[in-house]
C-alpha cells in the first residue's frame, strides 16, 4: 500500500518510514506534484495537522497523513506551542528560538515542558487524529549536537541528557512523534 505523508522534509519522511511497516510505502508531497506551501494557519497543533491532511485530500485526492508538533512550556501558558517554528520571528531559526525561550525562562523555577505531536490521517473517507506527548524540562543551557529544533534544551523526564545528546532510536522510542506514529501504525495494521 502507498500512503502520502504530507511533508517535503526528506529527513522526517525517512525517520517516519523507518517506524512504519515496509508494506506501507510513504510518498512525499513532491512525488504527487505538490510543490506549493501547504497552508497551516490554524491556532492549534491539532488544527494544523487536520488542515494539512484535508488540503492534500481535497486538492490532490490522495489518502494521506500529516503531522504538526509544538513545544508547550507550562509557566509560559503552553507557549510557544503552535508557534514553535517561528517563536523568535519569521526566519524560523532554531538558535534564535532557543535563545528567546531560555531568556523568557530566566529566573523562572518551573521549567516543565512537553512536546506534543498530532498526526491527522485521512483514510477511506474518514479522518482520525493521534496524539503523542513527551514530558520533560527545559535545561539552563544548550547541550548536544544531534537532532534539530529545541532538542538541545529539552531533557525528557527520567533522563539526564537532552534530546540532542541521545541516540535517535531512543528519541523515537520515548519521543512525541514516535508515540503518535505508533498509534497511527496500530490503526493502519488493523485497517490494511
Ligand atoms: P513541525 O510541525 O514538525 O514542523 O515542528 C514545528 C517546530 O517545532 C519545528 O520547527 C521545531 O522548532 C519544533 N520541533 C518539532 N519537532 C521537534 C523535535 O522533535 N525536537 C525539537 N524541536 C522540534
Amino acid at each position: 500500500m502507498h500512503l502520502v505523508f504530507a511533508t517535503n522534509n526528506l529527513n522526517k519522511l525517512k525517520e517516519v518510514q523507518s517506524l512504519i511497516p515496509s508494506s506501507i510505502q510513504l510518498i512525499s508531497l513532491k512525488d504527487i506534484g505538490c510543490i506549493e506551501d501547504v497552508p497551516e494557519t490554524q491556532n492549534t497543533i491539532k488544527g494544523n495537522a487536520i488542515q494539512k491532511a484535508e488540503y492534500i485530500k481535497n486538492h490532490y485526492g490522495y489518502d494521506c497523513f500529516a503531522d504538526d508538533t509544538g513545544l508547550e512550556v507550562e509557566t509560559l501558558n503552553n507557549e510557544p506551542g503552535v508557534f514553535s517554528a517561528r517563536y523568535a520571528g519569521p526566519q524560523r531559526d532554531a538558535n534564535d528560538n532557543m535563545n528567546l525561550l531560555l531568556n523568557n525562562l530566566k529566573d523562572k523555577p518551573n521549567r516543565n515542558a512537553q512536546f506534543k505531536t498530532v498526526v491527522a490521517l485521512h483514510l477511506n473517507g474518514k479522518l482520525e487524529t493521534f496524539t503523542g506527548i513527551c514530558k520533560g524540562e527545559i535545561t539552563q543551557d544548550k547541550k548536544g549536537e544531534k537532532g534539530f529544533g529545541y532538542d538541545p534544551i529539552f531533557m525528557p523526564n527520567g533522563y539526564s541528557q537532552t534530546f540532542a545528546e541521545i541516540e535517535l532510536k531512543l528519541k523515537n522510542d520515548i519521543g512525541h512523534r514516535g508515540k503518535a506514529i505508533s498509534l497511527l501504525v496500530d490503526l493502519l495494521n488493523i485497517t490494511t
